[in-house]
């Protein structure tokens, strides 16, 4: 017999929550064809996986990384970390309704993409004007993941009344709502993301969504949601619930911050009652670290009102004393903002207040100095080397011991072209720093890996994946386990914002090689994905 490739001597965890065995597996066009602890097939490659340990390719189920697949489709920082699928369209963004314009001044408006990036992908990047559309642009450019697609409550919201509306929708637009809604499930689209906390999906009631969620009910979809954190964490998640149990739809609750052990435990005892529901959380993260530039803009970005007269920069707004308050307190994380890449060494890896403490300035005046002038790479930590909304510890227990748990980087955007613009680093190792944290609190290896693979995949009912089993895509990844990791707070270079996970040996998407002995692989080999097995 023979096959494509053959994978020998490995320590195979399946996903399905069992535990691991030694053996190889074999994978032909594409998907697996055997599991079993002696397999002989002539190969056309084989890779000898001793001392290595074999799992599904892992599945990040929140990210947005919509617009970077149509710059590059190399993602190899997931590669990196053995994830081969993400789930896109979270926090309510999306890249539909309408035409892809409309969606880069959305995502300008939000701070997502810079405005020169909003002009360069509208040169560079071919035009679609659904949802349907957009999968076209993204086949032909192709991506080395799998990637499956969430419709952004906020866009379609944003798109339909005309920007960020403080109300309720009139009759008409929440018919084109509702119509926008059903015609990107009907072209594939997972179900529906919120995020409320931005707006314009802020302004939406709980009724509101729940009608939607109904929508997204007839086609399976799932909702999930960036909670309405400003009501306490608990509240929050408790809307989800009920939005949960009023649609009869799952819900998976986004980037749950570790700090809540009630709203953890709500989780679990709606799901005991029936609810679909899951969880994912970002183990770690450091701040944001954004160049003056880019702070800037998320600073316009977040006060149309201040910046009407001067959608383009800022200048004005620096001239005039309201101006000047609203840029410093538009700012978020003041508190603990920090500075790198200063090209002074008294200033560098400080806080601003230990700066302005020093200088005898006041905080918000030397903030304003730093953002008036154009100062080359300077770069503000938003939030701490560690940020202080997830925290870790000493709330690893609703982590590690909660079975709806999942790991979800949150990966944003970022530009391909200019990674120093805007980054956030632990989150590169989102999934190794999720396996460290579980192994130390005790959670066997097959619970991990059952927790990032077929877990998510039942939630997004991508039935194929997440499984290494006879008939299931071959999607791998061969990880040495005990060097599974990314740099601690100590050790990392927070310069460096291509900073990458370790210990991944090789990740194989739809059976050919991304990352192969260490190396990635332009093979874009990816797929995208609808439910059930479908592909786009
Ligand atoms: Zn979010």
């Amino acid at each position: 017999m023979s096959c494509d490739l053959l994978i020998k001597n490995g320590f195979i965890i399946d996903g399905s929550g069992n535990p691991g065995f030694y053996g190889d597996l074999a994978v032909s066009e594409g998907k697996i064809i055997e599991v079993a602890t002696i397999l002989d097939y002539e190969a056309e490659r084989i890779i000898d996986a001793q001392g290595l340990t074999v799992c599904p390719g892992f599945i990040d189920p929140h990210v947005h990384e919509e617009l970077t697949v149509l710059t590059s489709g190399k993602f190899e920082e997931f590669l990196f970390q053995g994830v081969t699928t993400i789930i896109n369209g979270n926090c309510g963004h999306s890249i539909t309704p309408y035409s892809s314009n409309n969606i880069y001044e959305y995502m300008a408006e939000k701070g997502l993409i810079s405005r020169e990036a909003k002009e360069r992908y509208k040169l560079i990047i071919p035009t679609w004007t659904d949802f349907s559309g957009y999968i076209d642009v993204t086949k032909n450019k192709g991506t080395n993941l799998n990637m499956g697609f969430l419709l952004g409550h906020g866009t379609l919201r944003w798109s339909v009344m005309g920007g960020s509306k403080n109300r309720k929708p009139t009759r008409e637009e929440d018919a084109v709502i509702v119509q926008l809604l059903e015609e990107g499930l009907e072209q594939g689209a997972l179900g529906i993301s919120t995020g409320l906390t931005y707006s314009p999906s802020k302004f939406a009631e709980t009724e509101e969504l729940i009608k939607l969620a109904k929508v997204a009910k007839k086609y399976d979809g799932i909702y999930t949601s960036h909670i309405r954190s400003y009501r306490g964490i608990l509240e929050a998640v408790q809307e989800v619930i009920r939005i949960g149990e009023a649609a009869d739809i799952r819900v998976q609750v986004s980037h749950l911050t570790p700090n809540s052990p009630a709203a953890f435990e709500e989780i679990l005892i709606a799901r005991e009652r029936g609810v679909e529901i899951a969880v994912d959380t970002i183990p770690k993260s450091s701040g944001h670290f954004k160049r003056w530039d880019r702070v800037l803009q998320f600073i316009v970005s977040a006060s149309s009102k201040l910046f009407d007269r001067d959608r383009n920069g800022s200048p004005e707004a620096f001239k005039t004393s309201e101006g000047r308050l609203k840029i410093v307190n538009k700012l978020r994380f003041k508190d603990t903002l920090l500075l790198i890449n200063t090209a002074d060494p008294q200033m560098e890896n400080r806080t601003i207040e230990e700066i302005a403490f020093e200088r005898r300035l006041d905080v918000d005046e030397l903030i304003l100095t730093l953002l008036e002038k154009d100062r080359d790479k300077l770069t503000f930590c938003q939030g701490g080397l560690n940020r202080q909304d997830f925290p870790g510890t000493p709330y690893e227990d609703n982590v590690a011991n909660n079975p709806l748990v999942m790991v979800g980087s949150d990966r944003v955007f970022g530009e391909t072209e200019d990674p120093h613009a805007w980054y956030e680093l632990f989150r590169q190792g989102a999934f190794p720093i999720f396996f460290t944290l579980c192994r130390q609190k005790g959670v066997e290896l097959h619970e991990i890996v059952r927790r990032v693979t077929s877990l998510p995949a039942k939630q997004f009912r991508l039935c194929d994946r997440g499984l290494l089993a006879k008939g299931k895509v071959a999607d791998i990844t061969i990880i040495d386990m005990d060097n599974y990791g990314y740099p601690s707070n100590e050790e990392i270079d927070y310069t460096n914002p291509l900073t990458m996970a370790s210990g991944v040996k090789y990740t194989i998407v739809n059976g050919k090689v991304a990352l192969d002995n260490g190396k990635i692989k332009e093979i874009r080999a990816g797929q995208l994905l609808a439910k059930y097995g479908r592909l786009l």
